[in-house]
């Protein structure tokens, strides 16, 4: 059985983000980068798949600019066997990343696809959705828990009235929760044993997508200031004030 992981590079989830003084967006100058936390659990699932004896080779996607090899060596380093940079520098959209993930699912043909929940750079949450839409195969988002049988797997999913457990069948597209596992700590001889495997460099042309979005950012803003909080000494204080000055009762 073959798994793919689709990863990103995003600006390392300890960054405390600043915005570029035109606004136009989020000053990358000097930040570090990482593989998205969701994406580096779903490279983590799939290795662990791999050493029971069920996933047989672990092929890892980014598409974005030329440093996303970074993150791509990384989740070799992690146990992925060979890596897909699908190269591009315009700044695509969910649509687009799921048009070029499609194409790659049906050329490498794994039964196993997973993606992170969301990406932390602009917690999008739509490209496994939508990449399973566009392969017409089942979908299991925020998983928590994986078990692969011979001809279906079945996965327990985190929702907001508790977990619900799906099962699907091949090609299944899985998208990686929190609790779905922790990312082991990657060794040095790792990490010099992913210097040498294949990594291919492709484009958007390659799997007949174009860059041109349909969406178009605008502007980027600071969250508002949050006003200092009060002490209150009493309940009936905290419902007068809630009363009277917040009125939200
Ligand atoms: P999003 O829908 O953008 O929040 O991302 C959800 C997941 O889709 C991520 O955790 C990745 O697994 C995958 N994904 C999103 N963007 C990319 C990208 N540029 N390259 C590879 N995978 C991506």
């Amino acid at each position: 059985m073959k798994a793919l992981v689709a990863v990103k590079r995003v600006v390392d989830a300890n960054v405390k983000v600043r915005i570029k003084q035109d606004n136009s967006g989020v000053d990358l100058t000097n930040v570090k980068m990482s593989i998205n936390p969701f994406c580096e659990i779903a490279v983590e699932e799939a290795v662990r798949l791999k050493e029971k004896g069920i996933v047989s080779e672990i092929v890892i996607v980014s598409v974005g600019a030329k440093e996303s090899q970074e993150q791509l060596r990384s989740s070799m380093a992690l146990g992925g066997d060979r890596s897909i940079l699908v190269e591009t520098n315009d700044d695509i959209g969910a649509l687009e990343v799921a048009k070029v993930l499609k194409a790659i699912v049906l050329e490498e043909k794994p039964e196993i696809i997973l993606l992170g929940k969301q990406a932390i750079d602009d917690d999008s949450n739509q490209v496994g959705q939508m990449l399973s839409a566009l392969l017409g195969s089942g979908q299991a988002t925020f998983a928590s828990e994986i078990k692969v049988e011979s001809d279906q797997v079945q996965v327990i999913r985190e929702i907001d009235g508790g977990l619900q457990t799906v099962a699907l069948t091949f090609p299944a597209v899985i998208t990686a929760d929190l609790r779905l596992n922790e990312p082991r700590y990657v060794k040095l001889p790792d990490i010099m044993k992913a210097r040498k495997k294949p990594l291919v460099v492709k484009t958007l042309a390659d799997y007949g997508v174009n860059t041109g979005t349909k969406l178009k950012t605008v502007r980027v803003d600071n969250p508002a200031e949050r006003k200092a909080g009060v002490r209150v000494t009493s309940v009936d204080e905290l419902v007068d004030k809630l009363r009277h000055e917040a009125k939200v009762i």
